[in-house]
């Protein structure tokens, strides 16, 4: 039965991954005569020691790829690594099988996959493409084993088990007969599975227990048939508002089917960019999780929390670096005890738990009949009205139909500073003008693999703009210990010359007063900017008496409270639209593991802040870069003295008035259904918060209006997020239910 399967000749094949998992390949294929000719990696911290001859960075250049080479066999460990990168690659893929394994003649092996010393594969059974069958794995008769799935050594599978797409089976585990278990679980080392388990599950211990089973990876089946409500966006803006209606829904005693539609241009849905995969696991909340999250929705997340702490630690475990580390080790206490509430916990976490909790609601109500819902991926570029119906085209050509549409696109988009692409790579610099696309744990190693070719070299990065991303971007680099030692110099270049605050005072808190704002109290005229001039030398106070403007921040809000009651209508938009923003942009603030870092780069004398306005990019004769930019105090012209290696824009959104507004946005303008206010980030809505009829905004787009008397000019907090995302739902609540047409059409 002994039987060896390599498909190609002449003997030569490719190696993709260079750790340790590719040495186990490359042996098994030396031993076996080929010659490998080129070993490829991605990230050089994941590198084995004994990798030789290493080609770096071909993910990011797979137009460069030389995809019609010899095979290739995926050495990656990680299953939805190996299967990013098959879908990547369009190369033939070999198979590696090593001399001892047992393998029945009619057992059937996809390209890709690897078969490791002493398995044994019995008759019937079917292996996917890319599987790993690991040294000693045992796959009795009848198996079907997914597509990048994973049998760990020594793990024993008796007959007709079926193991899904991506799915890990730990070291020694058992599988019992005729048990199915889902795509892309984990089953524990160890573990002795008796019972089916459902997809994204993992199962721990024996008997084999589940002990989570995500719900991120929707399954997005892009029908394009007539929806009741369609949302642009998927992030927390479009979730909250979901929740809500879905809320309302349940009250009613007349029921009747409401299609939705839920499109976003990113494959994830549920989460946004800052929540999601596109920020990963190991970058934090700007505020404490109290000052992020409002009751009563805190209190559902904590015990949330409390249930898969777990294996969201391990999460960000995987995902960071020394940093993230450190702050679990300084905060294990607490998260042991389930005091979250003073933590400035990973984004992510937040992420997870609002698309659970959504996919759980929307499945509820799908069950009880009272909703259909479709996910669409794809961008939306135009939306017309027709016949009191909107249609929605999308980048590929697809159009879909909705009698309401909630935009709910997020913020706008980064302005790039320098060439309109995303990432510029040259022989002697990295620019990243937008630092979350495609994600960010693929431009980290972007710069790592940057940073590495330049080993022989001191090499120089420079953040422009003094924001709580720039801090992020300055956090994660330095996170990341192949990224940190190479760098000689951390540079940050910012208008104000000020980084963000990094913790709450309580005691300064105590004895500061805005005298100024108070002042105001009695005055029966005031104007927007007579309040705002007050704020400004309130927060002027604050600096003096060394208070970081963000301890203001709840205090300064206080003393708006009366003040912006006493605004006629005119002037409280002014406020919103005008100073509202120019106070939020001194009370920035990120978490002290954050700015910990600058402190330690300054005493290694590793850090420089220049106040300025980024001009442009000088080359020298070896083709170096240095900045040049506009100082903010002086008004002159400058050149930074050392060169510049890696930059990354941080400078924040773009606004209405620019080129740059994204096509949908352009669009809508350009056709009249929407008008941009005076803030020049946000669209002047009415307060059912349409722009159109039944056209509403959702979001940071909602900038320079006044909603219940109150004055918004920021609409990026989560609280705020919610509070309004709650406004919407009842008038989207209303129109369904308090129609009387409606009424008359119950299920
Ligand atoms: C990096 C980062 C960190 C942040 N950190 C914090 C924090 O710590 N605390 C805090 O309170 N706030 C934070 N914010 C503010 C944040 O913007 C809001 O909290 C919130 O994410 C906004 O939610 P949203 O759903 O409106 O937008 P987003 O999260 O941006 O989601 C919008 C979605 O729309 C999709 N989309 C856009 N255009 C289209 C189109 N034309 N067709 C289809 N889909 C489209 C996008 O792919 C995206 O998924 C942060 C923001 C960022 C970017």
């Amino acid at each position: 039965m002994n039987k060896k399967i390599i498909t190609k000749t002449p003997k030569k094949i490719r190696i993709y991954g260079a750790g340790g998992h590719s040495q186990v390949i490359r042996e098994v294929l030396e031993d076996d005569g080929y010659e490998v000719t080129e070993t490829y990696d991605d990230k050089p911290s994941g590198r084995h020691y004994a990798s030789k001859n290493v080609t770096s960075g071909a993910r990011e250049n797979m137009d460069g790829f030389t995809h019609d080479g010899y095979p290739v066999i995926i050495a990656v460990g990680k299953n939805s690594e190996r299967a990013e990168i098959a879908d990547l690659l369009k190369s033939d893929f070999g198979k590696v099988i090593h001399k001892s394994t047992i393998i029945a003649p009619t057992a059937k092996i996809g390209d890709g996959t690897v078969v490791f010393a002493g398995a044994i594969i019995q008759p019937n059974t079917i292996i996917g493409e890319h599987v790993i069958i690991n040294t000693g794995a045992s796959i009795d008769h009848d198996n079907v084993i997914g597509d990048f799935a994973h049998i760990s050594p020594k793990a024993a599978l008796c007959g007709h088990v079926e193991v899904g797409e991506g799915s890990h089976v730990g070291v020694g585990a058992v599988v019992i007969p005729t048990i199915k278990i889902g795509k892309w679980c984990t089953i524990g080392a160890g573990a002795v599975v008796l019972k089916d388990v459902p997809d994204y599950s993992t199962v721990v211990g024996n008997p084999g227990k589940i002990i989570k089973t995500k719900s991120l990876n929707l399954e997005h089946n892009n029908t394009l048939k007539p929806s009741n409500i369609t949302f642009i966006g998927s992030g927390i803006s479009s979730s909250f508002t979901l929740l809500h209606f879905l809320d309302l829904l349940e009250n009613h005693k007349e029921k009747r089917k409401i299609r939705i539609t839920i499109i976003d241009k990113y494959q994830e849905f549920h989460t946004g960019i800052p929540y999601g995969e596109r920020s990963g696991f190991s970058v934090h909340l700007i505020t404490s999780l109290k000052n992020f999250l409002p009751e009563p929705e805190r209190s559902k997340f904590i015990y949330w929390l409390n249930n898969n702490k777990n294996w969201l630690l391990d999460e960000l475990k995987k995902d960071g670096g020394k940093l993230s580390l450190d702050w679990i080790n300084t905060h294990i206490d607490k998260i042991e005890h389930n005091d979250w509430e003073d933590l400035f916990i990973p984004r992510r976490f937040f992420g997870w738990y609002i698309n659970e909790k959504v996919k759980k609601r929307l499945e509820y109500f799908k069950i009880k009949g009272v909703i259909d819902i479709d996910y669409i991926n794809g961008e939306v570029i135009d939306i017309n009205r027709e016949n009191d119906n909107y249609s929605l085209s999308l980048r590929d050509k697809k159009t879909i139909s909705s009698e309401k549409v909630i935009l709910s696109i997020g913020s706008l988009p980064v302005r790039y500073l320098w060439k309109n692409e995303p990432l510029v790579e040259e022989k002697e610099l990295l620019f990243i003008n937008n630092p979350y696309t495609p994600k960010l744990t693929r431009v980290l190693n972007q710069i790592e693999n940057f940073v590495e070719k330049k080993s022989n070299k001191k090499i120089n990065v420079l953040i422009v703009g003094a924001n709580a991303s720039g801090l992020e971007l300055l956090y994660k680099l330095n996170d990341i210990e192949n990224i940190k030692s190479r760098i000689n110099k951390f540079i940050v270049l910012s208008t104000q010359g000020i980084l963000p605050d990094a913790v709450i005072n309580e005691e300064r808190r105590k004895k500061y007063t805005p005298f100024n704002l108070q002042a105001l109290v009695k005055e029966k005229n005031v104007t927007a900017k007579i309040i705002a001039e007050a704020t400004y030398k309130d927060l002027d106070y604050a600096d003096e008496i060394q208070l970081g403007a963000a301890s203001t921040v709840d205090i300064i809000s206080k003393a708006f409270g009366s003040l912006l009651n006493k605004l006629s209508p005119e002037e409280l938009k002014k406020f919103a639209c005008h100073y509202g923003n120019e106070i939020g942009r001194r009370q920035r603030c990120a978490g002290f593991h954050y700015s910990k870092i600058v402190d330690e780069l300054k005493k290694e004398d590793r850090f420089a802040h220049i106040t300025g306005r980024f001009s442009d990019l000088k080359q020298n004769a070896i083709g170096e870069y240095s900045l040049e930019y506009l100082d903010t105090k002086s008004k002159e012209n400058k050149t930074y003295e050392d060169t510049v290696h890696v930059i990354i824009n941080c400078v924040g959104s773009t606004d209405l008035t620019k080129n740059d507004t994204p096509e949908l946005l352009k669009n809508l303008i350009n056709k009249g259904y929407c008008t941009p206010n005076d803030s020049k980030i946000g669209l002047e809505v009415n307060e059912s918060l349409e722009i159109y009829k039944n056209l509403h905004v959702v979001g940071p787009l909602l900038a320079g209006n006044i909603f219940d008397g109150k004055a918004v000019w920021h609409v990026e907090h989560c609280g705020r997020i919610l509070w309004l995302s709650q406004v919407l739902s009842k008038k989207i609540n209303a129109y369904f239910f308090e129609k009387s047409e409606l009424k008359e059409d119950p299920l």
